[in-house]
Parts: structure tokens; C-alpha cells; sequence
């Protein structure tokens, strides 16, 4: 028998409707957290080897003839430009069809992408791919935990698979086994059954990660449900800072015996359900939560974590809301933080030079979501050009490019001092060497501060005495009732046993 031959691509964005920002086209070209975008055999060079949904892909179907497409992802934030948008389906579509006859298409997307024109950005990708690959295709598709996923979507798709962990640490593993359900379709060469169901209730990101319960038990388990039967269900929690209809916790299941497929969406569904009441936010107001962590510091053996997952850059977020900060020099905490975004402090340093005193202002950018600006004098401790291979669980192996970088103590007199470490492309805090690369040891500091929900949890907490999520300002707000949600469904509950959001007559 001929080998199989599958088309492959990426596009992921994870799109925070209320980010004040727009997500062009520049943004995917862009490194940062991810490679830049690139098409053809440059994606094996590229993709290869790293914890990233297509690479594990590419490593397991080694029983297909891969046609490489186009890698596409940018940092999370705004509303992506619908030329940017426009921009690469048109590629994908010309480069797929220029591919000749398939046998398949694998897309590693994220499930929660919103363009200006539309608010399903991947049932708008897929309905273009099947006007063009005809409904008969088998289409396998990864995705992001943070998946809004709709029902519209999971008609145009033949399976899909989603990962299992947050910090999402099994990202490659996700794509391996979008390779084998593939394996199994072609096998078979029948398309399986679907269910699909969201749930009525919505937890904020602080709430999701399956490094706590109840997220970690229901994730385990979801792999002894699967067998002959079910191929594969799985439990996306949403992304709540987006005001879409199909914004929240759904469930997906596919296989070749219709009545099991239905059945293990429906257990997953219940045990959601049981399990509302269990989920905890974990946020402390910002005053309490330096101030706790102040006074940790005196008994602790190992640094203190303050996560600030309300500007993380990881949600959509700029990255420079200064609560924290001020916070920290309005107490004289003294702290290691980072990383902040502001490509002109940053610029400045380097012009400065080390040891330089520098005025520097920081944050101020969108002062009515991240707070005001705030103008600090300190010393140019360590300069770099923001390039570093990760080293932490999630991000092993990528190659990060944050710009120009600096590490800036601020001295607080009798208190020691505040390191605070800027940056000029925005970038979620995940990994230790983001510090570790600019002389900054996080493990010598009494309390690290992390630009980051969840995902720091997966390099940061092995290293930490313990871990608190402060409210900050910042344009991933964590409090669902308070979000200005005007498009969401009727009915549906913000937060656990939440309020029901009752959608505003037009
Ligand atoms: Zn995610």
C-alpha cells in the first residue's frame, strides 16, 4: 500500500477580546516565546524536537509522507487583523492545494482565536479548508487547553485531541496523539463518530491548572475512558477573556462506537459538574499578597513566587501594568520581577551601559486597564539581547528572542533592593531562564515576581517555598464577574456556582 500523505499546519492564537491591541501580521512573524512564522520544509528545521504540537506530530507519523504547509503563531493578545488572518489561510489554502491529492490534513490549532470579522477564527479556517479539500478529508486537529470550542467547529473537523496538562507540558505529546487517532482513521478509512457538549459554567485561568484539584484528577482521568471504543475525549477549560457566544468548558469525544463516544462525553460532563464546587481562583488581594510573602521570606529556605496572572502576556495582556511594583516600593519589599515589557526603558539601559545610573519610566502604556506609569531611578545591573534557549519543562529547547533586555536594581534604603528585569517583545514569565540568562539567579531571591497565570508553576513552583496569584491591574481579568462580557451565551455561569450572565437586548 502507498504511504498515506498528510498535509500538515499550524496556526494558533489565543485571542483576548478585551486586549486593547490589534494582532497583525507582524506579530506571527515575529519570534518571541515561539518561532517565527515559515512554510515548506523550513518547518522541519524549525518544528523539530521541540515541546510544540506539530513536532510531536512529525516524530509519530512516521508511517505518512508529511507535506509540510505553514507554522503560524503569535504571542496571545488582541483581536487578530483580519488581513493577518486573511494573509496566512490564503497561503495554507494555496500551498495545500498546490500539494495535489492528500489523504489527510493535520492542523495544530489553539481553539481560541477571534478575528475583527469573526468570532470563531478556526470555523472560519476550517470552512475554508473544506470548500477547498471537499467534507470527505479526514481532518485531525490539536488544541490548546484554552480552547473556546463550538459546535459549528467540531462539525468541520473529523477528530480532535487536546491537551492534557496546564502548564501545558504535554504539548508534543498532544500532537503524538493526534498522530495515532490519524493512524487509526486511515486504518480504518471511515471517519469516527463525535460528541461534543459545553458545560454551563466557567472558571477563570488561575482556576485551571492541573498542577491543583479538581483540574488534575478530572485530566487523569480522561485516558481510562479511551479504548476500542472511544479513540480519544478530552476536556478543554476555555479561555474567559473573550466575549464570544462559545467562550468556556466544553467536551469532546470520538470513535467507532457511537453509544461509548456519547457515554464518556456525558461522564466527563458530570464529573464537571460534581466537581464545581471544588474549584478555587486562588487570588489574594496585591497589598496582602507582597506583604504575606514579606513575611514568609523571614522563615523560608527557598524564594517565595507572587504570580501577577492578571498582566500576563500569556493571556493577552501587555506585560507592563505596574500594581506590583508599586506595591513593592510602597511597602520596601525588596524582590526579584520580571519580566516587564518596555522596549524603551530597555533601550535606554543598553544605551547607558552596565553600572549606569538610569531614570527610567515603566508601564503608563494603557494606563486605564494596567495602571499608571511609574518613574524609577536605579542602576543598569546586567544588559542582554533577549536571546536564550529555554530550559524549564514547557519551553525546553525553544530558542526565545525577547529583544533588548535589562536587569535594574532599585535600591530601598535599609531594605535592600528591587531587581526588576525589562524586556522589548512581550513574553509570558514561564521559564527560569528568562532570569537565569541576565545574572539574575531566581533561587537567590527571597520573592520572585512572574509575569504568568499558570504556566510558571511548571519550572517555577519546584523551586519555590510557595506560590500566590495577586490582583493587579491588568488585561486578564481573573474575577469573571467583573469583565465586561456583553456577547457571551444567556445562562451561562461566571465562575463556579457564578452568577448567570443574561446576554443585554440588542
Ligand atoms: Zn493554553
Amino acid at each position: 500500500m502507498a504511504r498515506p500523505k498528510i498535509a500538515i499546519a499550524s496556526f494558533q492564537h489565543e485571542t483576548n477580546t478585551f486586549a486593547p491591541f490589534v494582532t497583525d501580521w507582524e506579530q506571527f512573524m515575529t519570534p518571541g516565546s515561539w518561532p517565527a512564522y515559515c512554510v515548506g520544509d523550513r518547518m522541519f528545521e524549525t518544528c523539530t524536537g521541540l515541546n510544540i504540537p506539530i513536532s510531536g506530530f512529525i516524530e509519530t507519523a512516521s508511517m505518512c509522507d508529511l507535506v509540510p504547509i505553514s507554522y503560524a503563531v503569535a504571542e496571545p493578545g488582541g483581536l487578530v487583523a483580519q488581513t493577518a488572518f486573511d494573509a496566512i489561510c490564503d497561503r495554507m489554502l494555496a500551498g495545500i492545494k498546490a500539494a495535489g491529492p492528500l489523504d489527510g490534513l493535520y492542523l495544530d490549532l489553539h481553539g481560541a482565536m477571534v478575528t475583527e470579522q469573526a468570532d470563531d477564527g478556526e470555523a472560519l479556517l476550517l470552512q475554508r479548508l473544506r470548500a477547498l479539500v471537499g467534507v470527505d478529508l479526514p481532518i485531525v486537529v490539536s488544541l490548546d487547553l484554552h480552547g473556546n470550542i463550538s459546535p459549528e467547529f467540531c462539525n468541520l473537523v473529523s477528530a480532535m485531541v487536546i491537551y492534557r496538562t496546564y502548564p501545558h507540558i504535554d504539548m508534543a505529546e498532544t500532537g503524538r496523539r493526534a498522530a495515532k487517532v490519524f493512524e487509526t482513521i486511515l486504518r480504518r478509512k471511515k471517519l469516527p463518530y463525535k460528541s461534543f457538549q459545553q458545560l454551563n459554567f466557567m472558571v477563570p485561568i488561575t482556576a485551571q491548572s492541573t498542577r491543583r484539584q479538581p483540574a488534575q484528577q478530572l485530566y487523569q482521568g480522561l485516558e481510562d475512558l479511551e479504548g476500542e471504543a472511544v479513540l480519544s475525549v478530552d476536556l478543554a477549560f476555555g479561555f474567559p477573556p473573550a466575549d464570544i457566544p462559545n467562550c468556556g468548558i466544553s467536551v469532546f469525544a470520538c470513535g467507532y462506537d457511537q453509544a461509548a463516544v456519547a457515554a464518556a462525553t456525558a461522564t466527563v460532563v458530570a464529573a464537571l459538574d460534581d466537581a464545581e464546587d471544588s474549584f478555587d481562583d486562588q487570588l489574594m488581594a496585591m497589598d496582602a499578597a507582597v506583604q504575606t510573602a514579606d513575611y514568609l521570606t523571614k522563615q523560608a529556605q527557598r524564594p517565595v513566587i507572587i504570580a501577577d496572572p492578571q498582566d500576563n502576556p500569556g493571556a493577552g495582556s501587555s506585560g507592563d501594568s505596574t500594581g506590583i511594583l508599586a506595591a513593592l516600593l510602597k511597602h520596601r519589599i525588596p524582590a526579584l520581577l520580571g519580566m516587564f515589557w518596555a522596549p524603551e526603558a530597555a533601550f535606554l539601559c543598553h544605551q547607558a551601559g552596565v553600572g549606569a545610573q538610569v531614570q527610567l519610566t515603566l508601564g503608563g502604556t494603557f494606563p486605564d486597564q494596567n495602571g499608571p506609569e511609574i518613574v524609577v531611578t536605579g542602576s543598569v545591573k546586567h544588559l542582554s539581547e533577549g536571546r536564550f534557549i529555554c530550559a524549564g519543562p514547557m519551553l525546553a529547547g525553544i530558542a526565545a528572542n525577547l529583544g533588548k533586555m535589562a536587569a535594574v536594581t532599585i535600591t530601598l534604603e535599609n531594605r535592600g533592593e528591587i531587581v526588576v528585569v525589562i524586556g522589548s517583545n512581550r513574553a509570558q514569565t514561564a521559564d527560569r531562564e528568562v532570569f537565569r540568562h541576565i545574572g539574575c539567579d531566581p533561587e537567590s531571591y527571597g520573592i520572585v515576581v512572574v509575569k504568568s497565570a499558570i504556566h510558571f508553576l511548571a519550572d517555577f513552583e519546584p523551586i519555590a517555598e510557595t506560590v500566590l496569584f495577586a490582583v493587579a491591574a491588568g488585561q486578564n481579568p481573573c474575577k469573571l464577574t467583573e469583565i465586561p462580557y456583553k456577547k457571551l451565551r444567556s445562562g451561562l455561569r461566571l465562575g463556579a456556582q457564578g452568577p448567570a450572565f443574561i446576554r443585554p437586548e440588542h
